[in-house]
């Protein structure tokens, strides 16, 4: 008999033996993904500061430029 876990990444059982040297995870890809998606969350969180606007993408026209224009 033996003790059997669900990888948290994907799900799949994984036997709670010495021989299962990533337990919980399956395999090391499923332990890294795991990680990464924690990391990838603290970012996404203090990214939402300062997500792209469309300020950024619209030229910014003065007075003096709006004045240039008229003239021509
Ligand atoms: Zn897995």
């Amino acid at each position: 008999m033996s003790l059997k876990v669900d990888c948290p990444t994907c799900g799949t059982p994984v036997e709670w033996s010495p021989l299962s040297q990533y337990r919980p995870f399956c395999s090391d890809r499923c332990r890294l993904i795991d990680l990464g998606e924690w990391f990838s969350d603290e970012r996404s969180i203090a990214g939402e500061e300062h997500t792209p606007s469309s300020d950024t993408a619209r030229p910014q026209l003065s007075a003096e430029d709006l004045e240039l224009l008229e003239q021509d």
